[in-house]
């Protein structure tokens, strides 16, 4: 078998982040749904007190039409949106942010340097749409917990992706059984050496972490890294005796893992390439 030379299209993954025109979702925990769009997911976590939206795709109504519709779908309410939980400053992560704050109220949730980042460095200086909308209620960082009723999420600061990047590992249950999921995230590497370097050593954290943690799920807030378009189109027609997609054991999650180490690898593959070394 001989599978794909490693390759990431970023350019088509920049162009896709904004397609309002397709969307997916899937309940794929019992206290866990996954909407996404043709690059970018969001998660909504179920707790006794209410729901925890974690990331929320590009800032065009559609994709909030989209996150709603979908928590509706699966027969939630999503008058019960009391938290929204970003991963890091990007448009493509805080993106809904406005209209649920606007229409739930909800606390918000993202690290202090993100915040800056996002509100100093527009990614798209010409589309104000995606610039900084909405106030962040709460600045967290490495060790810090964000509970809502039964719910903890523990926050790991792993920067590199952004300068204040965030990864939270929280529980998931399996028709009821408990697992512990880790989500990473930010996924593609930066440009300068100095930052895959940082990159890195956040890989290296979030791995001492999530080993401690036992965690057994990886989440991945970008479904072509992770497969997860086939996993949630599997999670959909699931039947009873067939096991969860994205259980993959602590062993499993560790090698899962590596797919942010090889993107480091093919990042600075690239570096010493643009500078003529081999
Ligand atoms: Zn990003």
């Amino acid at each position: 078998m001989k599978l794909p030379k490693y390759a990431i299209d970023i350019q088509g993954l920049l162009s896709g982040m904004p397609d309002g025109s397709w969307f997916t979702h899937a309940q794929i925990f019992d206290n866990l749904l996954c909407v996404a769009n043709k690059t970018t997911a969001s998660f909504v976590m179920k707790t006794s007190e209410g729901l925890i939206v974690i990331d929320a795709i590009y800032p065009k109504v559609e994709m909030f039409n989209a996150i709603v519709g979908a928590i509706e779908d699966i027969g939630w309410d999503p008058n019960d949106i009391k938290k929204f939980v970003i991963t890091h400053g990007h448009f493509d992560h805080c993106g809904c942010g406005r209209w649920l704050v606007e229409k739930y109220h909800c606390e918000t949730y993202l690290s202090k340097i993100d915040d800056e980042f996002w509100e100093s460095t527009p990614f798209y200086p010409d589309k104000p749409d995606t610039w900084k909308d909405f106030k962040i209620d709460h600045y967290v960082d490495d060790g810090d917990e964000i509970t809502l009723g039964d719910t903890t999420i523990k926050v790991l600061f792993t920067p590199g992706h952004t300068p204040g990047g965030l990864s939270y590992i929280f529980p998931v249950y399996d028709n009821g059984v408990k697992h512990m999921a880790g989500m990473w995230g930010g996924t593609n590497p930066p440009g300068a050496i100095g930052d895959v370097v940082k990159y890195l050593e956040s890989v290296d954290h979030f791995t001492e972490e999530t080993l401690k943690a036992h965690c057994d799920v990886p989440i991945c807030n970008h479904p072509d890294f992770d497969n997860g378009y086939a996993k949630m189109e599997y999670s959909r027609v699931r039947k009873s005796h067939m096991p969860n997609a994205y259980v993959c054991g602590e062993e499993g999650f560790q090698k899962f893992n590596s797919v942010f180490r090889n993107l480091c690898y093919w990042k600075l593959g690239l570096i010493a390439e643009s500078n003529g070394i081999k």
